[in-house]
C-alpha cells in the first residue's frame, strides 16, 4: 500500500464528554471491536479490580480516574483508527485540551438522561478552536432517560452545533427495542445482556415493513413511525460536508453497558470523519500526503511503565512517514536526533515500529530535552501552533521536608512542569517555589510524583496569590525596566518566562493601568 494510502485510512480521534456519561465504557466497546481485548469488562479497575491498560499511574489505580493520556490503535473495517484517550477529571483539562489539538475528529458522547453537562460544553469550546468534526453518542437509552427529541434540542441550543440524528432509538429503557437507521432504512435490533460480547446484528429493512411491527411490537413500530416523521421534518439531514466543517453532527442512539450502537458509531467514524488534514506550520500550510515526516509533541508522560521509569513524548505525525532510524530536526533547538526505538501503540502492544504515518502517534522515549509543543521535521523550519498554556488560578508554596532535597526539588518540578502536570513558579526577590494549578487534585499528584520519582517530601503552604499573567513587552529595555519596578511580584515559570504573581485581581487591574506598554497575558503558547 502507498504511503498516500496509508495516511487516508488514518482516523485519529479522541472522546469527550463529563465524567460518567459513558466514556470508558465506550472505549472498552471500541476495543472489543478493534480486537485489542477479547472481552468487554476488563478496562476499569474501579469495579472489576483488573487495572486497564491505560492505568499506569499508581494514583490513577488508588483514585479511579484516568489522569494520563493512553494511545490505542487498531484496525476497523478499511481503516486504522488512532484513539487517544483523555483524563476525565477536570482537575486535569488541559492534558485533555492539549490532546483534543492531535486528532482530527472527536465522539462526543451525553447521557440520555442528564443531556448536555458542563464539562462537555468547555470542552466542545476547545473543539471548536480548530473546528473538529464531532460524532455524537447519545448513551444508556436502556434506562428510562429524557425524550430524544429533547436532548437534541438541548444540544444544538447550548453546544451550537445541528444535530443530524442518524439512527433514531425505539423505545427506551426495559422496553429498549434498538434503533432505526435513518440513512439506510434500517432497523437494528436490541438484546439485553449481551454487552460484553460482538453481538450478531439483526435487522430489519424498510421502515413499513410488517417484520418489524413483530420484531419490536406494532405500538412501537407505529411510534417509531411517527415519532420519524416529526424528527425528519424538524431535524438537520446528515450533510458530509457541514460535518467535517465543525458545523452539523451526525447522532447515534444507544447504550454502551449493553454494547449496541457503538458499532454503528464507528462505522459513521471511519466512513465520514477526516483522514489527516493539512496543519499549520507556521511557516506555511503542512499537508499530511507530504513525503517528508513532520509532526509536533502534545504530551510528556512519564512511569508508563513502572519497570522502565522513562518519560515518553507523544508525537503526533503530521506529515509523512517514520521509519526507523529517521534523522529529525528538533526545530526549537535546532539539533538533530536519530529516533531508532519510537513506541507505537497498534494493538495495545508497547512495542517498537518500523514505521508509522501521519495521522499516528509515536511515543519518543525523552531525557529531559523535549517539550511540549516541539515540532520536528526531516530538516525544514517549521513550527505546529498548538494549544497555549492556560493561567492557572490556584498556587501553593513547596516546602522541603528535607532542605537538602533542593535541587532534586528544582529538577523535578521542572520536568513535572515540562509534562504540563503542573505550572512551577520562582520569584526573582526569594528562594520560594510556588506551584500553579488549574485543578487542586494536580498539588496531589505532583507531591505523589515528586516523592515516588524523585524521592522528594514535600509539602504545600497557602500563598496570597490570585491569579498570574506572562508578561511581554516591545523591548527588551522595556521589559528591563518593568522588571525593576515590578520586581516583587515577578516570577520567572518552568520554561524561564517571566511571569506576573498577583496578590489580588485589584492588584493586576493597577499593575496593568500603570504599566499601559506591557502585555499581561492569560495564556503562553507552547
Ligand atoms: P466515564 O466516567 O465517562 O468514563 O463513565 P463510565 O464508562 O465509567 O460510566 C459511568 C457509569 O455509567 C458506570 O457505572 C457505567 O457502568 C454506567 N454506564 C455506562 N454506559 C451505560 C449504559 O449504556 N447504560 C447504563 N445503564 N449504564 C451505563
Amino acid at each position: 500500500m502507498s504511503p498516500t494510502d496509508e495516511i487516508n485510512k488514518r482516523r485519529t480521534f479522541a472522546i469527550i464528554s463529563h465524567p460518567d456519561a459513558g466514556k470508558t465504557t465506550i472505549t472498552e466497546k471500541v476495543l472489543l471491536y478493534g480486537n485489542l481485548i477479547r472481552m468487554a469488562g476488563t478496562v476499569k479497575g474501579k469495579k472489576s479490580g483488573v487495572h486497564a491498560t491505560s492505568d499506569w499511574m499508581e494514583m490513577e489505580k488508588e483514585r479511579g480516574i484516568s489522569v494520563t493520556t493512553s494511545v490505542m490503535q487498531f484496525p476497523y473495517r478499511d481503516a486504522m483508527v488512532n484513539l487517544l484517550d483523555t483524563p476525565g477529571h477536570a482537575d486535569f483539562s488541559e492534558d485533555t485540551y492539549r490532546t483534543l489539538t492531535a486528532v482530527d475528529s472527536a465522539l462526543m458522547v451525553i447521557d440520555a438522561a442528564k443531556g448536555v453537562e458542563e464539562r462537555t460544553v468547555k470542552l466542545m469550546e476547545v473543539c471548536r478552536l480548530r473546528d473538529t468534526p464531532i460524532l455524537t453518542f447519545i448513551n444508556k437509552l436502556d434506562r428510562e432517560v429524557r425524550d430524544p427529541i429533547e436532548v437534541l434540542d438541548e444540544i444544538e441550543d447550548v453546544l451550537k452545533i445541528e444535530c443530524a440524528p442518524v439512527t433514531w432509538p425505539i423505545g427506551m429503557g426495559k422496553n429498549f427495542k434498538g434503533v432505526y437507521n435513518l440513512l439506510t432504512d434500517t432497523a437494528v435490533l436490541y438484546k439485553s445482556g449481551q454487552g460484553h460480547t460482538i453481538q450478531e446484528r439483526r435487522e430489519v429493512k424498510g421502515l413499513d415493513n410488517p417484520e418489524l411491527d413483530q420484531a419490536v411490537g406494532s405500538d412501537y413500530a407505529q411510534e417509531l413511525r411517527d415519532t420519524l416523521e416529526l424528527v425528519q421534518g424538524a431535524s438537520h439531514e446528515f450533510d458530509l460536508q457541514r460535518f467535517q466543517e465543525g458545523k452539523l453532527s451526525p447522532v447515534f442512539f444507544g447504550t454502551a453497558l449493553g454494547n449496541f450502537g457503538v458499532d454503528h458509531m464507528l462505522d459513521g467514524l471511519v466512513e465520514w470523519a477526516p483522514p489527516p488534514l493539512p496543519r499549520d506550520g507556521g511557516e506555511r500550510q503542512v499537508a499530511a500526503t507530504e513525503d517528508k515526516m513532520t509532526g509536533f509533541v502534545f504530551k510528556i508522560q512519564a512511569n508508563m511503565d513502572p519497570r522502565h521509569r522513562d518519560r515518553i513524548a507523544f508525537l503526533r505525525i503530521c506529515s509523512g512517514k517514520y521509519k526507523k532510524g529517521i534523522k529529525l530536526k528538533q526545530c526549537r533547538t535546532g539539533k538533530d536526533l536519530r529516533i531508532a526505538d519510537a513506541l507505537t501503540f497498534l494493538a495495545g502492544e508497547r512495542d517498537n515500529v518500523e514505521e508509522a504515518y501521519a495521522g499516528d502517534i509515536i511515543g519518543l522515549h525523552n531525557h529531559g530535552t523535549i517539550q511540549i509543543g516541539d515540532t520536528f521535521t526531516e530538516g525544514e523550519d517549521l513550527r505546529f501552533t498548538g494549544i497555549p498554556h492556560f493561567a492557572p488560578e490556584l498556587f501553593q508554596r513547596v516546602v522541603l521536608n528535607d532542605p537538602l532535597k533542593s535541587k532534586q526539588l528544582h529538577k523535578g518540578l521542572k520536568q513535572l512542569a515540562e509534562e504540563g502536570a503542573t505550572q512551577v513558579f520562582f520569584p526573582l526577590r526569594n528562594n520560594d517555589v510556588i506551584l500553579g494549578a488549574v485543578g487542586t487534585l494536580q498539588f496531589d499528584v505532583v507531591a505523589a510524583r515528586l516523592k515516588g520519582e524523585y524521592g522528594v517530601d514535600c509539602r504545600y503552604e497557602p500563598i496570597s496569590v490570585s491569579t498570574a499573567r506572562w508578561v511581554e513587552a516591545n523591548s527588551e529595555r522595556e521589559l528591563e525596566a518593568f522588571e525593576r519596578k515590578a520586581y516583587d511580584n515577578l516570577a520567572r515559570d518552568g520554561a524561564d518566562h517571566l511571569t506576573y504573581l498577583a496578590p489580588t485581581r485589584v492588584n493586576l487591574q493597577l499593575a496593568q493601568e500603570r504599566h499601559p506598554d506591557i502585555r499581561f497575558r492569560e495564556t503562553r503558547e507552547i
